[in-house]
């Protein structure tokens, strides 16, 4: 009889034969794929092409009952367990050398209702699933900038995106979560049951349970909303960015804009000439009446001479997914991110210095503006620490050959270790790449002694380790 030889949590490996496997498979509503199915390899591909492993079974799973039961098989033969929501992060965690990965990327169900404001979402949906079903009713969730990221992963890291300032972090919009905890037991959690559960999980990733249901409250957004690009030469660069810190400093709520400094895309809208040259992209959005947007983005489209101005009525849906073509899966991918409490002069300039050696077309350098109403949340409220950060630095590393990996990373990490200086010490830890375990208590701060007692509780052998990850007990 075949034999499957799996990774163990302690890092060994176990044996499973075919019946076992067949079983366990019989225990579910969805799928169990070994390697020589058909669909492991899709199943197992995720949005950063750096990540190319091998789980040794992958349960699909359909509901709670099969997450459930996979975290019970897991826990029966000691294996070692990831968790997949949309595929989309950075650090590829959501995928295990010869473990059990645990997949949730079928569980797509969404349920709206209008009158209570309130969305149900099952972990495999994306971002713009979430805003396709909640727009229908006009009403949205603060969530992020990209389409195709997993709701479920970067709700659990914190969340932020184009309504953040105006509505929160996402977590400061969760009602309440189904999780299957590391015994496998399915529990609710919200600000009345299990309340540690619920302070940790908004912030503290997977590191507790795999969450089944997210109850989010919704907003009222759009459809429309006045949002779009100024697009400026990198010659203005250093005047824009300061007349940006100023304009934030003023910014209501409602106002969101994210500079990407990159090589123009060749977008329609840009003359030929432009493509492929340098340039400072503001990226904005208002969250409200689109008469107040105007006003509100008027100062701002007046600053200098911009290349191109294509701010104006879009429907939400869409600009959610405006930047969605730069950001398709199957690149090379590597990051760094730095907090920033304030943007100093020092930091404009040293920002602008790496401009010249973008060692690749797609490599950019982002800065998130946040603050509003994600600051007015106390800091101990939630695990997520950084409400501190006024901007958030992301030195995005993209590329398409493994043969340009040294340079594309070499140079991210430069620009990080340059505007060290600037920066909190804290870190988002959905920007994080698998390599900075190092961080991760800086990126809780001092939520992290709270976590590690709560992971005691909840997930004592760190069953859920494949993540930014919370050992219960130090490691040498
Ligand atoms: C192009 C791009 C744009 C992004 N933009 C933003 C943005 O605007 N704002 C923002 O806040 N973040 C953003 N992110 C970061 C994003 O929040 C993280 O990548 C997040 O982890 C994506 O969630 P996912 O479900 O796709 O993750 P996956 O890769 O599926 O999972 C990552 C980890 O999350 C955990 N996890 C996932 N689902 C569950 C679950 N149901 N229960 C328990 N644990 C789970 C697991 O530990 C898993 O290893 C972006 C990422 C990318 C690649």
């Amino acid at each position: 009889m075949a034999k499957l030889r799996l990774k163990a949590l302690d890092g060994g490996s176990t044996t499973l034969d075919q019946e076992t496997v067949d079983q366990f498979a019989a225990t579910l509503r969805g799928t169990v794929l070994t390697p020589k199915d058909d669909g492991y390899d899709s199943a197992r591909t995720v949005w950063n092409a750096m990540i190319d492993r091998k789980p040794g079974l992958i349960a699909e799973c359909l509901g709670a009952a099969d997450v459930a039961s996979a975290v019970r098989f897991a826990r029966e033969h000691d294996l070692l367990v990831s968790v997949r929501g949309g595929g989309h992060n950075i650090a590829g965690t959501a995928v295990c050398e010869g473990g059990l990965m645990i997949s949730l990327s079928r569980m797509k169900s969404i349920r709206v209702d209008p009158a209570a404001r309130r969305a149900w979402v099952e972990p495999g949906n994306t971002l713009g699933d979430v805003d396709r079903e909640t727009q229908a009713y006009g009403l949205a969730t603060s969530t992020g900038i990209n389409s195709t990221t997993g709701i479920a992963g970067l709700t659990l890291g914190g969340g932020f995106g184009w309504l953040s300032r105006k509505y929160g972090l996402t977590i400061d919009n969760l009602i309440s979560a189904d999780v299957v905890t590391a015994d496998g037991e399915l529990v609710r959690t919200s600000a009345k049951e299990n309340p540690d559960l619920f302070w940790g999980i908004r912030g503290g990733g997977g590191n507790f349970g795999i969450v089944t249901a997210f109850e989010f409250a919704l907003h009222p957004v759009g459809p429309e909303v006045m949002a779009g690009l100024i697009v400026h030469p990198i010659s203005a660069a250093a005047d824009v960015l300061r007349f940006y810190r100023d304009f934030c400093g003023n910014a209501p709520d409602e106002v969101t804009v994210i500079v990407n400094i990159r090589k123009a895309p060749p977008l329609p809208f840009l003359p030929t000439e432009v493509h492929g040259t340098e340039v400072l992209v503001l990226a904005v959005l208002y969250a409200g009446p689109m008469a107040d947007g105007e006003k509100a983005l008027a100062p701002l489209r007046a600053f200098g001479k911009p290349i191109a101005d294509v701010v104006g009525p879009h429907p939400f849906t869409g600009f959610q997914a405006a930047f969605d073509p730069l950001l398709a899966p199957g690149a090379r991918n590597y990051w760094k991110s730095h907090d920033l409490r304030s943007f100093e002069d020092g930091l404009l300039d040293t920002l602008l210095e790496f401009v010249p050696t973008l060692p690749d077309p797609q490599c950019e350098i982002l800065i998130a503006q946040m603050g509003g109403a994600t600051k007015r949340v106390p800091a101990d409220a939630t695990a997520y620490r950084h409400r501190d950060a006024d901007f958030i630095l992301n030195v995005h590393g993209r590329w398409e050959n493994a043969a340009s990996d040294e340079k594309c990373i070499s140079w991210c990490r430069s620009l990080f270790e340059a505007a060290r200086p600037y920066a909190t010490g804290g870190v988002y830890v959905n920007f994080m790449t698998g390599e900075e375990a190092p961080r991760v208590e800086a990126a809780y701060g001092s939520s992290y002694q709270r976590l590690v007692e709560l992971k005691r509780k909840y997930d004592p052998k760190n069953a859920f380790r494949l993540n930014q990850n919370i050992p219960p007990e130090p490691q040498n």
